[in-house]
C-alpha cells in the first residue's frame, strides 16, 4: 500500500531583516512652510528570505519630524524592535495577510509599514518574475507625467529653474511651495512665475496647511486670477477644506488630511477635495494607497501621485502603483531622486519628455549602487570619514 502525503508547498521565511539610514545631499535647499530641507535621509529595509531572495523597501519623510509623526530614525527603531519579530512568524509570500498581522501587532507607523510592504512586494515580484505593478492588478500605462517643485524661496531663481526644466523637456508642471510668507507676497510670487511661463507650463501650489480659512478664502481667489491650476492642502481642517472646495474657485487637493483609506472615505463623504494626492507611505503602504485611490475614483475625485521626496526605491514603488490607476488626471510628482545629488542606482531612472518610465523588470525592477549606499550610510566607515572631512572645511 502506498500512502501519499498531502501536497504541501514549503513557503520561504524571512531569515534576516536589515535596516539602515542613508544621509544624502540635495541639489539645493528645499523650502516648505514647515521647514527647509538641506538634505534627505532615507531609511532602507532589506528582507533576506530563506529562498535567497532579498526584498528592498524605503521610508522617507520631509524634514525629519517637521511634516508628520514619523522620522527615518523612528521607522528603523520600530521595524527593528516591533515589526521584525512579527515578520519572522509570517509567510512573506502572503503579503496582505502579513500586513494584516503587522497591523494587529503595531498601530499607526504607516511609513515603516509601507517600507516593509514595498520589500515584500519587491521580493515576491522577483520570485514570480513579474513587476510590482502586475502584483497590484496590472499597469495601464508605461510612463507617468512628473511635476517639479520650485522651492528655492527666490522668484527669479525659481523662474530660471523652470525655464531650464522646460528646455530640457524634463518637467512642464511646476508646484510652488508657499505658506511661509504673508498671503499677498506668496500670491505675487506665484503670479510672477506663471506670467513668465505662460501657457508653456501648468503652475500649482502647495500651502502645506499654513493658511487660516480666511487667508485661504482670499488666497484661492487671488491664485485663480494668477492662473494657478491647483491648490494643495491650503488649510489643515477638513471642514474648512470642504467649504473651500464647495466655492469652486480653483481645484483643491487634499494631502496631509489623507492618512489612509478611512480618512479618504471621510474626505470623500464630506466632499472636502476635488483631487487626492495619493502617497504610499502616508496611506500605510501600497495596498492601502490603492484603496485610497479606489475611494477617490468611486467618488468622482481626481487623482495625483504624491511623494514624500523619496529616493529611488519608494519613488519606483509608488510608480508601480500609480501606473495601475486608470485615471490619473493631475499626473505625479515622483521627482524625489532628482532632488538628490547622488545617483543611487546602477542604472539611472528614465526621466525624459516630461515623464518617468516605469521599470519593466521583476519586483521593483531597479538595482541599488551598493558602493554609493555604503558611502552615505550613517553608520558606514566612509561616511564617518566624510563627516570629519567636511567638519574641517568649517
Ligand atoms: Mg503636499
Amino acid at each position: 500500500m502506498t500512502i501519499f502525503a498531502p501536497l504541501s508547498r514549503k513557503s520561504p521565511t524571512i531569515d534576516k531583516i536589515e535596516t539602515f539610514l542613508v544621509d544624502l545631499p540635495t541639489i539645493r535647499p528645499h523650502r516648505l512652510s514647515v521647514a527647509t530641507m538641506e538634505g534627505q535621509t532615507l531609511m532602507l529595509v532589506r528582507l533576506h528570505m530563506s529562498d535567497g531572495i532579498i526584498g528592498t523597501g524605503e521610508g522617507a519623510t520631509i524634514a525629519g519630524l517637521a511634516y508628520g509623526p514619523e522620522s527615518p530614525e523612528s521607522m528603523k527603531l520600530h521595524i527593528d524592535t516591533y515589526l521584525a519579530p512579527v515578520l519572522a512568524t509570517c509567510d512573506p509570500t502572503r503579503i496582505r495577510a502579513t500586513m494584516e498581522t503587522l497591523s494587529k501587532a503595531v498601530k499607526g507607523n504607516h511609513f515603516a509599514k509601507s517600507a516593509v510592504e514595498t520589500a515584500l512586494l519587491d521580493a515576491q515580484g522577483q520570485r514570480v518574475g513579474l513587476p510590482v505593478s502586475e502584483l497590484l492588478g496590472g499597469r495601464v500605462r508605461e510612463r507617468l507625467p512628473v511635476a517639479w517643485t520650485l522651492a528655492s524661496g527666490d522668484t527669479a531663481r525659481d523662474i530660471a529653474e523652470a525655464e531650464e526644466m522646460l528646455a530640457r523637456r524634463r518637467h512642464n508642471v511646476f508646484k510652488l511651495k508657499i505658506g511661509r510668507q504673508p498671503v499677498r507676497q506668496d500670491v505675487a510670487h506665484v503670479a510672477a512665475i506663471k506670467a513668465a511661463l505662460g501657457e508653456r507650463a501648468s503652475v500649482r501650489v502647495d500651502v502645506n496647511m499654513a493658511w487660516s480659512e480666511s487667508e485661504a478664502n482670499f488666497g484661492l481667489a487671488a491664485l485663480a486670477d494668477a492662473g494657478c491650476d491647483l491648490v494643495e492642502q491650503p488649510v489643515a481642517r477638513v471642514d474648512a477644506l470642504a467649504r473651500l472646495t464647495a466655492r469652486g474657485i480653483v481645484p483643491v487637493m487634499a494631502d496631509e488630511s489623507l492618512q489612509g483609506p478611512a480618512s479618504a472615505f471621510d474626505l470623500a463623504a464630506q466632499h472636502a477635495a476635488d483631487v487626492f494626492a495619493v502617497k504610499i507611505e502616508q496611506s500605510g503602504g501600497l495596498d492601502a494607497a490603492a484603496r485610497v485611490a479606489e475611494i477617490a475614483d468611486a467618488a468622482g475625485i481626481a487623482l495625483y501621485g504624491g511623494t514624500m521626496l523619496e529616493g529611488a526605491v519608494s519613488t519606483i514603488a509608488s510608480a508601480h502603483l500609480f501606473a495601475t490607476f486608470p485615471r490619473l488626471a493631475f499626473g505625479t510628482e515622483l521627482f524625489g531622486p532628482l532632488l538628490i545629488t547622488e545617483e543611487m542606482l546602477t542604472e539611472p531612472l528614465d526621466y525624459s519628455d516630461f515623464a518617468l518610465t516605469v521599470p519593466k523588470g521583476p519586483g521593483l525592477g531597479i538595482a541599488l549602487d551598493e558602493d554609493r549606499i555604503a558611502r552615505f550610510r550613517r553608520d558606514g566607515p566612509r561616511r564617518t570619514l566624510s563627516v570629519v572631512a567636511s567638519g574641517q572645511k568649517g
